[in-house]
Formats: C-alpha cells, sequence, structure tokens
C-alpha cells in the first residue's frame, strides 16, 4: 500500500468507526493535508468553523497565517503534511477535553506513522504537550506550556520512529496577541536554519490589509487560546 492508501483507510476507519460526540455536531472530518512523503509535519488542535466547512485543516484565518510563515522559509503545501489532534470540530471552538483526545489520537499516531516525518512541528499547547509526552496523554500535565518550550527541538524516539520536534506558537495565538507575531516569526526562521532553508527574500508574516478580515475571525480564536488547558 502507498501512503496515500493507507491515509485513506485511517480516513475511512475515522468515518466508520470511532465514535465520539464531536463527530455527531461536526459538518465534516478535517483528516489532514499537504504531502504525504514530506519530512515536516504540522499539528494543529483542532479544526475551526471553516475547516469543518471544508474538511480541510487550516484554510481560516489561522490557516492564512501559517501560509504566510511557511512562505518566509520558502516552505508550500508540497513541502509539508498538517494535521490536527481533534479531527472533528468542538463545539464554539472550545477547549479538546480529555476524553476526545483519548478518542482522536489513536488516528493521529496512525498518521504519523504512515508520513515518517524527520521534524514534527508541534503547534500550541496541546500538540506539543501530546508529542513530547511520547503520545502518552496522562503525561501531557507534566510537559511544560509552549511559553517555555517554543523555538527549542527536542530528539524523541517514539516506538521506534526518531524525529525532532520543534515546539511552535500556534498561528492563531498571534492573531490576538500580536507581540507573539515577531517571535512565531523569528521560530520559524530557526526552523528554517535548522532545515537548512534561505529565509524569503520578502516579508510576509508583517501585518497585511487582510488582518481587518481576520479581526472577526479572532474573538473566537481568541476563546480557543485563551481559555488555557483544562485538565491539563
Ligand atoms: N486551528 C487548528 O489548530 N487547526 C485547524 O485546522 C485550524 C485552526
Amino acid at each position: 500500500m502507498n501512503k496515500i492508501t493507507e491515509l485513506e483507510s485511517i480516513k475511512t476507519k475515522i468515518l466508520t468507526e470511532m465514535q465520539c460526540p464531536l463527530k455527531d455536531a461536526a459538518k465534516n472530518l478535517v483528516f489532514g493535508k499537504g504531502n504525504p512523503d514530506a519530512s515536516i509535519m504540522f499539528i494543529g488542535e483542532a479544526p475551526g468553523a471553516q475547516e469543518d466547512e471544508q474538511g480541510i485543516p487550516f484554510v481560516g484565518s489561522a490557516g492564512k497565517e501559517l501560509d504566510k510563515l511557511l512562505r518566509s522559509i520558502n516552505l508550500t503545501l508540497d513541502d509539508v503534511y498538517i494535521a490536527n489532534i481533534l479531527k472533528y470540530r468542538p463545539p464554539e471552538n472550545r477547549d479538546p477535553a480529555i476524553d476526545e483526545i483519548y478518542r482522536h489520537t489513536p488516528y493521529l499516531i496512525e498518521q504519523i506513522k504512515i508520513i515518517q516525518p524527520k521534524i514534527i512541528c508541534t503547534l500550541g499547547n496541546y500538540s506539543t504537550k501530546f508529542v513530547l509526552a511520547q503520545f502518552n496523554i496522562p503525561n501531557m500535565k507534566k510537559i511544560e506550556g509552549i511559553t517555555q518550550l517554543h523555538g527549542k527541538p527536542n530528539n524523541l524516539t517514539i516506538g521506534g520512529m526518531n524525529f525532532m520536534v520543534i515546539p511552535l506558537y500556534h498561528p492563531a495565538a498571534m492573531l490576538y496577541n500580536p507581540k507573539l507575531r515577531p517571535i512565531l516569526g523569528q521560530d520559524f526562521l530557526e526552523m528554517g536554519k535548522i532545515l537548512g532553508l534561505e529565509p524569503a527574500a520578502s516579508k510576509p508574516v508583517e501585518d497585511t490589509p487582510e488582518k481587518k478580515v481576520v479581526q472577526k475571525q479572532e474573538k473566537t480564536d481568541k476563546k480557543i487560546i485563551q481559555k488555557g488547558l483544562g485538565e491539563f
């Protein structure tokens, strides 16, 4: 089986087997996007309204920021694969609940095993804690927060897979907290150096007129980030 077929079979398993109240409330499964042969995998938190609508991760305002950050180090969707901790949107974009993480992450782990990334970039607290806890959910609470961990690479071996983990702030965070914008921009540049990539000539992570358009969405994104980590 090639990677595309293997990923399709995981998708089918989620559609047919997975039981979770989020699944009943959501419009679409949001599985993953990008290049299955990529050596870099990004892991976000959960789909928002736009992702739920389209069934594709990171198509809303956070996704636009992520695209700009990728372009700042000359990366495109062809160079990365992107997935989330939760495969279905939590109502009102609330934080993932612990039982939802238990139900959804076995499929994320299968995605990681298929993609076999060399580098995993975790976006925000949930994915950072999940990966740095070596996929052991009870241990997530022992992992420091993204404020302490962002930009610092970690080499991990989990279940025979070796990869570097680079924790990053979630791009939605900089939409409501502009002070995080240069930090995330810098962390991407550092990541680019680790990957041996040249920074792009322009500075696409700076504020653009699109900012006004995203302001409405910011309120929703703000909710996701500000509510903290509940059980974690
Ligand atoms: N935020 C995420 O963490 N994932 C998405 O797919 C969209 C926004």
